[in-house]
């Protein structure tokens, strides 16, 4: 079965007109006038067809198509239309369009599923109004605790709670009901695809992420009487972690990642050699055993440079998130159709946090990637053409199909 490509992008440029920003990208906040005009401007379009309408008690909206089988625990595609402050037009609003586009095909082709499918737009994935990202998500699957999400505030002090009130976003539909599976469809937002050329990513999970406190202490003492020899210097110790710990990552975990991305200098001076440097690295791994071993070496290579320039070094454990493996079955539909609709395709993990990391601790779940130009996200120029919108959406309606039909299979076996 095809979708329509044409439609799926009209409704993209439609979707964009919804607090369009002057560079071509989006500003829809979690549960602002804006985000609440795009959840209005889909159920416009869902209640051309039967679709029901229907939320629970943090905001997650579901679109829901019966199928045969009413007994049956539905078949979920989903991700979220909330934007990022002067965000793209296709992280996450591609998901929920392209699930809404499945919807339209399975109705205008008057095709019967065994389980209802259902089409879920999550509440505040980004985290930019209302900290942490993958709100909805997680108070979905329990990951977070309702009452506590309620009670968070944003910068102006309206919580959550008065806003999913203000905007009536919230209904009576149970969190963490069993869903049969769950298909989220999403740009890339990485450079991969489009530099091997590859039409769609099969994401087979979620990375593992440790993040470390790091804390590098010497003697602060002058810059102009203090001879090289005799220095305690803890920010040229700093200096000789940090490229060797990217050395070490480089040769021995060639899927690995190691970031910097915070420094501070105590006291700091241009004339005196500091006494104390704190920063971070962020750790990535898509195996949790390979990330264990690469946080010993850290600290291994800490403890070294530090001993050589006689200085101390200690670190922390500040985070620590498991890797997430997405269910074999699901992967493998999404592998099958890519192949039946002959696209070039590579496997992989991925790199930023999805609200399908979330369910893949409820339900069978993966994720689809189309590739985005030059791998630009979380910005106004986020950019896919109508082309890859097309296959992406094409992989998500099959794979579906897919998963109904093996459904039925199994229970005539
Ligand atoms: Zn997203």
């Amino acid at each position: 079965m095809k979708t329509n490509g044409k439609r799926l992008w009209n409704s993209l440029m439609e979707m964009a007109k919804i607090g369009a920003t002057e560079q071509g990208g989006n500003t829809r906040l979690a549960l602002t006038d804006q985000d609440l005009a795009g959840r209005h401007l889909l159920i416009e379009w869902a209640s051309e067809l039967d679709f029901k309408v229907s939320y629970d008690a943090i905001g997650n909206l579901y679109l829901s198509k019966h199928g045969v089988h009413t007994d049956l625990a539905p078949i979920v595609m989903g991700s979220h239309l909330d934007t990022q402050p002067k965000g793209g037009r296709f992280d996450g609003i591609y998901g929920v369009l392209a699930g809404l586009e499945v919807l339209r095909c399975l109705h205008e082709t008057q095709t019967l599923t065994h389980h209802p499918i259902e089409l879920v737009v999550w509440m505040n994935e980004e985290g930019a109004r209302f900290t942490p990202a993958m709100m909805g998500s997680g108070v979905f699957t329990n990951i977070l605790n309702l009452d506590q999400v309620l009670k968070t505030t944003d910068k102006d002090g309206l919580s959550v709670e008065s806003e999913l009130i203000r905007t009536e976003q919230s209904g009576q539909i149970p969190l963490q009901r069993h869903f049969q599976a769950y298909y989220e469809l999403h740009i890339e937002q990485g450079p991969v695809l489009e530099q091997n050329q590859k039409e769609i990513g099969v994401v087979t999970g979620g990375q593992a992420i440790i993040w470390l406190d790091v804390e590098v202490s010497g003697k602060a003492a002058h810059a102009g009487t203090t001879p090289m020899a005799m220095r305690h210097d803890p920010m040229l110790g700093t200096a000789e972690m940090m490229i060797a710990l990217e050395k070490m990552v480089l040769q021995d975990f060639p899927e690995g990642l190691i970031t910097f991305g915070e420094i501070s200098i105590q006291n700091s001076s241009r004339n005196t050699i500091p006494a104390k440097t704190q920063w971070t690295i962020d750790l990535r791994h898509p195996e949790d055993t390979q990330i264990q071993n690469m946080q010993q070496q850290v600290l291994k290579l800490l403890q070294q440079i530090a001993a050589q320039r006689h200085l101390n070094a200690t670190s922390q454990q500040h985070w620590h998130s498991p890797a997430t493996y997405f269910d074999a079955g699901c992967v493998q539909t999404v592998q099958s159709t890519v192949e039946d609709l002959g696209f070039s395709s590579q496997r992989m993990v991925s790199g930023a946090g999805h609200d399908a990391i979330n369910l893949a601790k409820h339900c069978p779940t993966t994720m689809i990637f189309v590739p985005c130009e030059g791998g630009l996200s979380h910005n106004e120029a986020e950019k896919i053409t109508s082309l890859q919108a097309e296959q992406g959406a094409d992989v998500l309606l099959n794979s579906i199909l897919k998963f109904d039909q093996q459904y039925k299979l199994a229970r005539a076996g």
